[in-house]
Formats: structure tokens, C-alpha cells, sequence
């Protein structure tokens, strides 16, 4: 996304509206039906500095490290702000800075919530207390345990 800082009014600028997922080179990580990122930006040009604040949002499904199952996820920035230098009235690049804060906001295990029951509300899969949190330790567990396997039988 690209600005030219001679646009922005006196009073500021509101930009909104939506940007392809596929230009900001993001993780394709474990995720589907990601194609955009809505954005809705206020610009302040002060001399050489222009000030962005605003809001980036999007919907995808995402993996649940818990069940495996796709799940729906809304990846939400509230606070967005970034303060960049004019130089030359040249185009302000926005792209690598909205890439960062979407990478930071991306969860590193994204989990369903189960409801009184342990049921996943998108797999319909039960799972005991003991399952419930500890889905990543038995995984650990499990590479240990068959680690230890290959040595006893070597
Ligand atoms: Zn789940």
C-alpha cells in the first residue's frame, strides 16, 4: 500500500477499504480463505512526518492445534500506528509495516473454544480435561517416547 504524502489534506486523511492477502508476502502458515485485510487508516501530515493510526482486520479459518480442524478466526489490530519520514515527496510504503503487525498478530496456536463439554464446536470431538491443554506436551511426548524406541531397538 502506497501513499503519496501531497494528497494528504490539511485536515488529514481516512483511507478504507481492502487489500489483497497475496501482495504481503505473509506465512501461508495453516490457514484458508485468506484473501484480504480491511483496513481503515487516518493520516496526519506534520512537515516531514506523517502519522498513521487505524485499524486492520481480517477473517480467515486457521488450523486449531487442539483438533486439527479448520477453524474461524478474525485477526483484529486495534491500534495500529506508524509515524513515517517524508522524503522528497516520494511514495510513503506502508506494505512492510502492516506485513509486520499482521505477522505479530497471527496466534502461534490458534484453539477452538470448547463448550461445557468438552465438545469442539467446529469437529464435534470431545476431549477429557487431560486433553484439553496439553495436546502440544503429548506430541512432545510422543517424539520422546518413540526416540527412545529407535535407541532400545538399535
Ligand atoms: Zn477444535
Amino acid at each position: 500500500m502506497r501513499i503519496d504524502p501531497r494528497q494528504i489534506p490539511d485536515g488529514g486523511l481516512t483511507l478504507s477499504g481492502s487489500l489483497p492477502v497475496v501482495d504481503y508476502d505473509l506465512p501461508p502458515g495453516e490457514t484458508q480463505g485468506w484473501d484480504k485485510i480491511r483496513y481503515d487508516l487516518h493520516l496526519v501530515r506534520t512537515g516531514k512526518e506523517v502519522t498513521i493510526t487505524g485499524t486492520l482486520s481480517s477473517d480467515f479459518k486457521i488450523t486449531c492445534s487442539r483438533c486439527l480442524d479448520f477453524i474461524p478466526w478474525n485477526l483484529n489490530i486495534k491500534d495500529f500506528c506508524q509515524v513515517l519520514q517524508v522524503e522528497e515527496d516520494s511514495l510513503l510504503d506502508l506494505t512492510p509495516l502492516i506485513r509486520e503487525d499482521i505477522i505479530l498478530a497471527l496466534p502461534l496456536a490458534a484453539r477452538c473454544e470448547l463448550d461445557g463439554a468438552g465438545r469442539c464446536p467446529y469437529s464435534g470431538r470431545v476431549f477429557t480435561p487431560s486433553d484439553r491443554d496439553d495436546f502440544a506436551e503429548k506430541r512432545r511426548a510422543t517424539v520422546w517416547r518413540d526416540l527412545d524406541r529407535l535407541k532400545t531397538e538399535n
